[in-house]
C-alpha cells in the first residue's frame, strides 16, 4: 500500500488540534510510541495520536481521508500481521480511551476500545463479572473483539463477539455510529468477526457473566503422542464449562520445573473451569491423570488469575493458523516428530477445543463462520534475525501441511502478513461477498486497509 510522506501534515498544528497528544519523528517518546508487540514490525510513522473521544477519534479518521494518509488503527498493538503500525502515516492509538461503565442491573458494560483484555477482566472481576476475551492480558480488546476473541471461556460462553450487545463505530465518512441488531444491523454482523474494515471501534457494549471465581491456571505434563491426544480427547469431552488451551512445545528453563525437564517436549497446558469449585476438580482430574505432572498451578482462584502481570516481551515469529477435525496418536505423533528435531528457541503446537457454545450459534449469524470447526490449531517458531525467518517459516509450512485434514479455513486474528487467499480463508462461503458488500457501503475508498483487507471491490 502505498504510505504518505510526513510533508503533508503539519505536527505542531497537529498538536494544537489534538491537545499535544501527537508524538512524531524527533520526539523523546517517538520509538515508545511506535513500537508494537511483535519486534518485526519496526515502522516508522508521521505521528501517532492519540484520541480521548469519538469525536477525536472521527476527526483523526477525517484528517487521513482528506489528506490521503495511511491510517492504522491500534487497540493492543498485537496484529500479527504490524497492522497497527505504519511507515509515514498516521497511528490512531487508543490507549488513552479505557473508561469502563458497568451496569450491575442489566449485566452488562460499556468499555472503551484502549482497555487490554487484562484491564477490562480485573476491572469487571472486582464485582465477580467476567466477559471472555483471549489468553493474553495485554491483548486489545478493540482487535481482538473485532476478530473474534477465542479464550477460556469460549465452550461454555462462546466468542467474544457472542458476548457483544453493542458498539460506538465511527465510519470513514467521519459519522459516529450507534451499532446493533436494531440499529445498522448489516455494520453490526459485519464487525463481529470482520475486523477493522468498517470503522473505529471507539465503545463495545459487552454482557457479563456471573463468575466470582474459577478453578484454573498451568497443567505441565510431558508430551508423548499418547498424552497429546488423551489430553485432546479429554477436552473435547469435558464439561462446557472447562475450556482447554494445549501448547505442546519445549519446556523452557522455568523455575518452578525439575531441570531434567528443561528442554523436554511437554503440554503446557492453560485449563479454565467457569463454575464452582467442586465441580472444578472433578472436570480437571482425568488432565490429571494423563501422566505424572511436571508443575501443576490448576486451583480455585479468580477469573483474572489467568492473566498474571507481563513482562515486555517484542518476539520475532512466524506461524500458521488452521482448523483441524481430530487430534489422534497419528496426529499427535506428526506434532511430535516435527517439534522434536527444529532447534528454534521457541517451537510450539497450540491446541484449543472449541463445540460448545461457539457451535451453538448459527454460522451465518456473524462474520466469524468457523462455528463448527472443532479444534484450532496454531504451529509458531520463533526466528534469530532475517537470515533465520525463512528456514523457520519452511518449517511452520511443512508441519501445517502434515496436519493439514481439509478444513482451509484460518482465524483472521492469528493470521500475519500471508496475502488475500488467506484472507479469503477467513471468510469462507457467502461471508466474503457479504462482508464486500459492507464494505463498499460504509468504505468505498478503502480508507481502513492496513488490516485483514476486504477491498471494497
Ligand atoms: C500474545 C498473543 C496472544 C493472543 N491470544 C489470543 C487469544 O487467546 N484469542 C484470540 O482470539 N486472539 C488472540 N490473539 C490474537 C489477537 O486477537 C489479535 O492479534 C488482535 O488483532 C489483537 O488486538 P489488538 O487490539 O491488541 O491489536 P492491534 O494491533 O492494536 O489491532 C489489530 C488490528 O485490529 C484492528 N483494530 C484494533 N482496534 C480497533 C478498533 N478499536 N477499531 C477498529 N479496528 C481496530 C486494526 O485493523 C488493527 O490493525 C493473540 C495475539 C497475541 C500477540
Amino acid at each position: 500500500m502505498p504510505s504518505t510522506s510526513s510533508t503533508s501534515i503539519s505536527i505542531p498544528d497537529l498538536r494544537e488540534r489534538f491537545d499535544g497528544r501527537v508524538t512524531a519523528p524527533g520526539d523523546p517518546g517517538y520509538d515508545q510510541a511506535r513500537k508494537v508487540f511483535y519486534g518485526k514490525w519496526d515502522r516508522r510513522p508521521a505521528a501517532v495520536i492519540r484520541p480521548t473521544s469519538a469525536a477525536e477519534v472521527a476527526r483523526v479518521v477525517g484528517l487521513a481521508r482528506d489528506r490521503g494518509l495511511e491510517l492504522a488503527v491500534r487497540s493492543g498493538g498485537h496484529s500479527l500481521a504490524g497492522h497497527s503500525a505504519s511507515d509515514g502515516g498516521i497511528v490512531l492509538d487508543l490507549s488513552a480511551m479505557t473508561a469502563l461503565e458497568v451496569d450491575r442491573r442489566d449485566g452488562t458494560a460499556w468499555a472503551q476500545t484502549g482497555l487490554t483484555a487484562g484491564a477490562y477482566t480485573k476491572a469487571v472481576g472486582a464485582d465477580g463479572l467476567a466477559t471472555g476475551f483471549g489468553d493474553t492480558g495485554s491483548v486489545g480488546i478493540g482487535g481482538l473483539t473485532l476478530g473474534g476473541g477465542v479464550g477460556f471461556l469460549v465452550r461454555k460462553h462462546g466468542l467474544t463477539i457472542d458476548n457483544l450487545l453493542a458498539a460506538e463505530l465511527v465510519t470513514a465518512d467521519g459519522r459516529v455510529l450507534q451499532v446493533d441488531a436494531e440499529a445498522h444491523p448489516d455494520l453490526f454482523w459485519a464487525i463481529r468477526g470482520g475486523g477493522g474494515n468498517f470503522g473505529v471501534a471507539t465503545r463495545f457494549r459487552f454482557r457479563l457473566h456471573e463468575l466470582p471465581s474459577i478453578v484454573g491456571g498451568m497443567l505441565l505434563l510431558p508430551a508423548t503422542a499418547q498424552v497429546i491426544a488423551d489430553f485432546m480427547a479429554a477436552a473435547e469431552a469435558a464439561p462446557e464449562e472447562l475450556s482447554a488451551i494445549a501448547n505442546v512445545m519445549v519446556a523452557p528453563p522455568m523455575p518452578f520445573l525439575p531441570a531434567s525437564a528443561h528442554g523436554q517436549l511437554v503440554v503446557m497446558a492453560m485449563l479454565a473451569y467457569a463454575g464452582d469449585a467442586e465441580a472444578g476438580e472433578r472436570a480437571v482430574a482425568p488432565f490429571r491423570a494423563l501422566a505424572e505432572p511436571l508443575a501443576d498451578m490448576v486451583r480455585p482462584m479468580p477469573y483474572a488469575g489467568m492473566f498474571p502481570p507481563e513482562e515486555e516481551f517484542h518476539p520475532t515469529a512466524v506461524g500458521h493458523t488452521m482448523f483441524v477435525d481430530r487430534v489422534d496418536g497419528t496426529v499427535a505423533d506428526t506434532i511430535v516428530e516435527h517439534l522434536q528435531p527444529s532447534d528454534a528457541a521457541m517451537r510450539a503446537v497450540q491446541l484449543r477445543a472449541l463445540g460448545g457454545a461457539v457451535a451453538r450459534v448459527p454460522v451465518e449469524a456473524t462474520a466469524f463462520a468457523h462455528r463448527h470447526s472443532r479444534i484450532m490449531a496454531n504451529v509458531a517458531a520463533f526466528y534469530d534475525g532475517p537470515a533465520d525467518r525463512d528456514r523457520r517459516q519452511a518449517w511452520v509450512d511443512g508441519l501445517a501441511a502434515a496436519l493439514h485434514q481439509g478444513d482451509d479455513g484460518a482465524y483472521v486474528n492469528f493470521l500475519g502478513d500471508e496475502g488475500p487467499e488467506r484472507v479469503q480463508q477467513a471468510y469462507p462461503g457467502p461471508t466474503w461477498d457479504r462482508l464486500v458488500e459492507v464494505k463498499r457501503r460504509y468504505d468505498p475508498d478503502n480508507l481502513f486497509r492496513r488490516n485483514q483487507n476486504i477491498p471494497p471491490g
